[in-house]
């Protein structure tokens, strides 16, 4: 299988800096295998921004199998905050996307950064948040609208950072050509609809073009958190 792929990061129009971090740091066409990250970190003093560079850092860094990479990661920012009081308690989403050669998509995730398949003009939300919301909404306590505005909708039930042992969810995509996959970070999942996601992704057909319509689109609505975008293409 052939991917192109572009990545894209905003502070957004709220925030004074920018606590997503996102692998790739450079847009491909027509390219090989890719694997995809993307970020979102929390804690005071800039310490987000080190929990997701750090997070990234050790997915890149790393060739084991794909949640054994999400636990080094995890090992990585617990590390550094043991290291460095001014860190402690700081943490991070990882979602992660390894494109295969054969067109299998390996994902692995934990936190509230989300991984969406475009087939057709269908978007499927292949991961499920690990957030207070998403849980309450599986128990039938809240309706997704409902969910969509919830004051506790930032509240993430795991993250990396938190505890030595982690929990991550894995999922297995066989892709087809034509298949586009969008990785994000919640800056664009609370700001944008899934309805206008949709419409977006169907109308750029650049992957490039996409990822900066998503962020428009998310500043368009407010902009009120860091906003990550990672596209993915199916070639051939
Ligand atoms: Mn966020």
């Amino acid at each position: 299988m052939t991917y192109s792929w572009a990545t894209s990061t905003h502070p957004g129009l709220v925030r004074d800096s920018n606590e997503d971090s996102v692998l790739p740091d450079s847009d491909g066409r027509d390219g090989g295998p890719v694997l995809v990250a993307v970020a979102d970190g929390m804690g005071g003093h800039a310490a987000g921004e080190v929990a997701s560079r750090l997070a990234i850092e050790a997915v890149a860094n790393s060739e084991a199998p794909l949640e054994e990479r999400i636990a080094q990661a995890n090992q990585a920012v617990m590390e550094a905050s043991e290291r460095r009081p001014d860190q402690q308690g700081m943490g991070t989403t990882l979602t992660v996307g390894d494109f295969r050669p054969d067109g299998t998509l390996l994902v692995g995730h934990v936190g509230d950064s989300r991984l969406y398949l475009f087939r057709g003009e269908n978007l499927l939300q292949v991961t499920r948040d690990h957030s207070l919301v998403a849980e309450y909404v599986a128990s039938g306590a809240l309706s997704p609208e409902e969910a969509a505005t919830h004051p506790q909708r930032n509240v993430i039930t795991r993250a990396l950072g938190i505890d030595w042992e982690i929990d991550v969810d894995s999922h297995t995509v066989n892709l087809r050509i034509g298949d586009r996959v969008l990785v994000c970070s919640d800056g664009l999942t609370n700001m944008v609809a899934d309805a206008d996601i949709a419409r977006i992704l169907s109308e750029q057909p650049a992957a490039q073009a996409a990822g900066w319509a998503l962020i428009e689109a998310a500043n368009q609505a407010g902009g009120e958190d860091n906003i990550t975008v990672a596209i993915v293409d199916v070639v051939e």
